[in-house]
């Protein structure tokens, strides 16, 4: 279950599902999270399409 991923930063191996690095502390986008923003903006543009219909 415990994926682990390489910290572009300071490139030591870390637990994917960590929002920051814990040994150098970098921002990590996690790629769950924007898929997730992907599909809600594509949600909110099929709603205003509907609206303006
Ligand atoms: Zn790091």
């Amino acid at each position: 279950m415990a994926d682990k991923r390489e910290c572009p930063s300071c490139a030591m191996e870390i637990d994917a599902d960590s929002d920051v690095c814990p040994i150098c502390g970098y921002d990590l986008p996690r790629q769950r999270t924007s898929v997730k923003w992907a599909a809600l903006l594509m949600l909110l543009l099929a709603i205003l399409y509907l609206v303006l219909m």
